[in-house]
């Protein structure tokens, strides 16, 4: 099927109004936001849903600000597009704007969001892995219910979240970079979707380094974080050795535990991610230090 079948469009002002939905409606409804993936799914004949819950008009869901600890707070139905060029990201936590310039193409940002992206939980996604990095927290709603869970327990695993039956992503809180720390996000792909994601923060103290978060994804089925190549950085000298590095990408592609797909041998994958790595991290490091 190329053609959408019909379905009643549901224009909702708040989560309270859009869960109550979801749960009335049980399986003949679904969130609806940028539809980038959903209206795809439902065109290609992968799914059928008589309702879709519109969540783009949800004040709370589409708010970009930060919060009394000075964390960065953006709305689930947020386009890519919205956070790349805002200033307050910009000036706060501009490896994630630059992130955000690498995913997909102008179109999709424009109308996709960050929340849909999350919720979809393609396996090579490129917020996913940053926000791992980032130390992020996924808040999700019902009624008038909030729950926080960090990104670290949000994917489950390939199309699998964390998400119950007609929850929503209201929001996801970014925190502020410590001091002397930088980020950066490093991406490989010749498909639509990155075949490798790796997301650095490495922070600077006297010259070296005093915490590292590595997070690599798309080449596995979920995201992880390397504890073993974070624990390698700490307390090593700036400029990083060409050695340290390869000795943290190595660690970082047994972790991600590269799989075999549309996008090259599992082999291929690991010495993509551990280049990455290595890149990555040099160019946080530099960041970090000034010297970039
Ligand atoms: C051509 C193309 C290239 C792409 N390239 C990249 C890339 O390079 N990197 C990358 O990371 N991604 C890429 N993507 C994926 C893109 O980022 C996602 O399609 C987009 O972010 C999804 O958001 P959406 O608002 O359109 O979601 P929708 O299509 O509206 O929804 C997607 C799914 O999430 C659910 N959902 C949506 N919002 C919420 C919410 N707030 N709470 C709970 N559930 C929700 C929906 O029910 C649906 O199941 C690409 C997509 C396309 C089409």
């Amino acid at each position: 099927m190329t053609t959408l079948a019909p379905f009643e469009l549901h224009r909702v002002a708040t989560v309270a109004e859009a869960t109550g939905l979801l749960d009335d409606l049980g399986d003949e409804a679904v969130v609806y936001s940028g539809g980038t993936e959903l209206l795809l799914l439902m065109k290609l004949g992968f799914a059928a849903y008589g309702h879709l819950v519109d969540v783009k008009h949800i004040e709370e869901m589409a708010r970009l600000e930060t919060d009394d600890e000075g964390a960065l707070l953006i709305g689930g139905a947020v386009s890519h597009r919205a956070v790349e060029r805002s200033p307050l990201v910009e000036a706060g936590w501009p490896a994630l704007a630059e992130m955000e310039r690498m995913v997909a193409n102008i179109r999709v940002r424009n109308v996709g969001t960050l929340g849909g992206n999350l919720a979809f939980a393609d396996p090579h996604s490129d917020p996913a892995t940053f926000l791992l990095a980032a130390d992020a927290t996924v808040i999700l709603g019902r009624g008038d219910a909030r729950r926080a869970v960090a990104m670290a327990d949000f994917v489950l695993g390939p199309y699998t979240t964390a998400l119950e039956p007609g929850e929503l992503i209201v929001a996801i809180s970014v925190p502020a970079t410590p001091a002397g720390a930088a980020m950066a996000h490093h991406k490989f792909s010749f498909n639509e979707r990155p075949a490798a994601t790796v997301a650095c923060l490495v922070q600077v103290v006297d010259g070296a380094v005093a915490a590292a978060r590595i997070a690599v994804g798309s080449v596995g089925v979920a995201p992880v974080r390397v504890p073993a190549a974070e624990a390698l950085l700490t307390g090593a000298r700036l400029p990083l050795t060409q050695e340290v590095l390869d000795a943290a990408g190595r660690l970082a592609a047994d972790a991600a535990d590269p799989v075999t797909d549309g996008n090259g041998s599992a082999d291929y994958k690991r010495a993509l991610a551990g280049t990455l790595v290595g890149r990555c991290l040099a160019d946080a490091a530099a960041r970090a230090s000034g010297t970039a």
